[in-house]
Order: structure tokens, then sequence, then C-alpha cells
């Protein structure tokens, strides 16, 4: 899909592109709003799936035969477009792994084995649990402190109380660039450059990032950055840990196996040079090469064009959403993607969700993985309503009359 002109924003075309948008559920057209938790495929990634497993299967970096070069090459230019995408300096920064969890888990050991007792790792109260609990694993491993920055009553991290927790001991920040439950969208640019002030270095977890805006690693500067395919319009299975060259490097392999070694004997193993050290075994193949198409299918579109319509989409739900009575939106951060995460008084979320879902409406609700965030707004959960490129106004209208209707039934 080797395009120059942008593709037009025309949400009836997009809509075209994404078959799982084309079906009843219980005899009503699906309405998808749970795009936080993953995201519908384009035809082109489905296509690209299908065209791998039944042209080109092969192990990669290993065959002399051509299905094996094809498969190499193709894996490899994913890894490039992949790069190109985030600005990366090199494709060997474009570490795949099975998704952020796996990304994160991989730097908290590895970067975690470069650490010592006494050292810090700060983390936000509004982190998803896998960017929560390999930090609390690594600091019961290595004997180092967990900081946790507190937010305010919008959802938005309280920057005074991150810089009285950075210090010489803080070793790695690590916060995610928009909460999944809130929308908010936090200031990493800003605080990266506080964290280098110090010394620390400083992960961005993308996994709610990359499909709502340009991501430029170079420009945010961030240490590393690590993202799920899947919400991305790409398979599941599939991630990426980006990390700066020079860090990698220094860092020791996390798992050890077939394509990370360069030599081996009973005495002594030396290991593959970059990205390999990190890609122990045969990979999600599949999965590398169909998440290349995924930003090959968004690289047809204008980011901002995209960004400006789901703040439409956002605006519209959050005014429509607030007409009616004992509605609580949670997180009103000034910054925010099409995250709408909300609770009506006397209405359990879960009530609400397995309502909406009877009436073809696929929303999320519960804790969303941030129990501790849950804990802090003192509610057991939320029904969230997120939006992708492909939903529309109408949609949304649909949407609150079964809010309506649910909200009739349950009180
Ligand atoms: C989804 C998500 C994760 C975890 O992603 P997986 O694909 O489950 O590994 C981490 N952080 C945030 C902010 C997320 O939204």
């Amino acid at each position: 899909m080797e395009t120059t002109a942008k593709r037009k924003f025309n949400v009836r075309e997009i809509r075209e592109d994404f078959p799982a948008l084309r079906q009843l559920i219980y005899g009503k057209s699906l309405i998808y709003f749970d795009n936080g938790a993953t995201s519908q495929k384009p035809q082109f990634v489905l296509d690209a799936i299908n065209k791998y497993y039944s042209k080109d299967n092969a192990n990669i970096h290993r065959g002399v035969h051509l299905l094996s070069q094809r498969a190499t090459t193709e894996y490899e230019d994913a890894r490039k477009t992949i790069a190109q995408y985030i600005n990366a300096k090199t494709s060997d920064e474009v570490i795949f792994t099975k998704g952020t969890t796996d990304a994160i888990n991989l730097v908290a050991f590895s970067f975690g084995e470069l650490l010592t007792a006494g050292d810090e790792i700060v983390i936000s109260a509004m982190e998803h649990h896998s960017n929560i609990v390999p930090w609390q694993m690594l600091c019961e491993r290595k004997g180092l402190t967990l900081r946790v920055i507190p937010i305010n009553k919008h959802g938005e991290i309280i920057q005074e109380e991150y810089e009285k927790i950075l210090s010489k001991k803080t070793k790695l920040v690590a916060i995610t660039q928009i909460s999944n439950t809130l929308g908010t969208i936090n200031p990493v640019k800003e605080m990266i450059a506080k964290a280098h002030a110090v010394g620390a270095k400083f992960l961005v977890d993308g996994a709610q990032s990359i499909q709502h805006m340009q991501i430029d690693v170079r420009d945010l500067d961030c240490d590393f950055f690590v993202f799920s395919g899947h919400k991305v319009f790409g398979p599941t299975g599939i991630g990426v840990l980006y990390g700066k060259e020079a860090l990698l490097d220094k860092m020791p392999p996390y798992q050890g196996g077939g394509d990370m070694i360069q030599k081996v004997t009973f005495d002594r193993t030396t290991y593959n040079e970059l990205p390999y050290k990190f890609e122990a075994g045969t990979p999600h193949i599949a999965g590398a090469i169909c998440l290349g198409k995924a930003f090959e299918y968004l690289n047809q579109f204008d980011l901002e064009a995209i960004k400006a319509y789901e703040n439409e989409l956002l605006d519209y739900a959050q005014d429509l959403l607030l007409t009616f009575e004992d509605m609580i939106l949670v997180g009103d951060s000034k910054k925010k993607t099409s995250v709408v995460s909300f609770n009506v008084e006397g209405v359990h979320p879960f009530d609400m969700g397995t309502l909406l879902d009877k009436q073809g409406i696929a929303v999320r609700t519960g804790h969303h993985c941030t129990q501790p965030l849950m804990d802090f707004f003192k509610i057991p959960g939320t029904v969230r309503a997120s939006f992708a490129f492909y939903n529309t106004k109408e949609e949304i209208d649909v949407f609150i009359a079964a809010v309506e209707r649910s909200i009739n039934m349950l009180k």
C-alpha cells in the first residue's frame, strides 16, 4: 500500500475496510466501543495473515530455501516499517515482543539486572497492572523501592509531586502516555526531560497512544517505548519494545534459546547482536509481518485528521452523557483521548454493560486492569466506551438511547 498523497478521511469508507463491523449482535448492528481493550482489524491486515500462511510460511533467519528467505525479508521489512513509523534511529532498536506486558517484563528483568539495592523505580497512580506488577516483582527481587506519583481528582498526574519524588536514587520512570481507564493524555515529553535531569531512564507505555497520535520516539527522547499490536489494528500476540540502541546494548538477554546466540559451547555462549539478542526462539512471524501491514494501513491517513475526528466523538459522547441525572464521568482531564469512563449512581457498571450488550453495544466494564486507580476514586469499576476512527456520531446516538433504556430498567 504505497501511497504518497494521504487518503481523505471518510468514515463511511473506513468502515468498509473493517469486516467485523458488518455484523448483527442479537439482531442489532454491532456498535463496537471497546477499542481500548482491542481494536478491529482491516481487511488489508486480514489478507496479509492469509497470504503469509498460504504462501510464505517458513521459519526465518535459518533456511537457505526461498520460502525462508521470503519470510525473513517480510519479517525484517515489518521491523523497518515500524522503526520508521515511530522514528527510531535504526530498526535494530525495534524488538518484537508478545505485546506491551511482555515488553515491560523484558525491561523489568533485563534493565533490572543493572540496578542495585536502594535504587528507585517511579510509576504513577493511573498505571495498568502490567506497568505495576513487573516493577513490584523487580523491587522484590533486587531490593529496590517503588515510588508512586499521586493523581488529582480530574485524573491527572500531580507534576509537583513527581518533581519531589525524583532524586539521584531514581533509575527508571515508567508512565503511560494515555490512561486506558480515564483517557488522560500525560505530558510525557516534559516528564522525560525531568527524569533525565536526575539521570533516570524513562519508559513510555504507549499501549493507548500509538493508535491515537503520531509517535516520535526521538522527539520524545524516551529510553523505552512499548506497545501492543492488537490495539493498533494489528494481530494479538505481537508487540514492540523500542529502546535506545546504546542502552539495549548494555542490557543482558531476557530469555535464552535459538536465534539470540552467536556461538554456543558448553563452556561459554556468546550472544547475538541487536535486535536478535532479545528475540529468543521462533518469533510470531505472521504477527510481526501483519503488524507492519497495520502501520502501512495507518500510514495512508493524516493522523491529525483522525485525532480531530476522535476528539469530536469524545466531546459529542461526553456532552450527551452529562445530560443524564446522577451521571458521573470518571476522569475529566482537559487533555483526553476518545475514552469515556462513567458511572450512574445506583447502577452497577456490570449490569449496565450486560444490558448494553443485549442492545448490540460492546463496552468494557470493571476495573480495566487498574485496581489502584479504582481504589483512588473509591469505586468498584466503571463503564468504559472507547472510540476508534471507524466509530460514528450515529452510533453514539444509539448508545445514548441504550444507556437511557438501561438506566430506566435498572433504577
Ligand atoms: C492494554 C494495555 C496494557 C497491556 O497490554 P497487553 O496487550 O495486554 O500486553 C498496558 N498498558 C496499557 C495502558 C494498556 O492499555
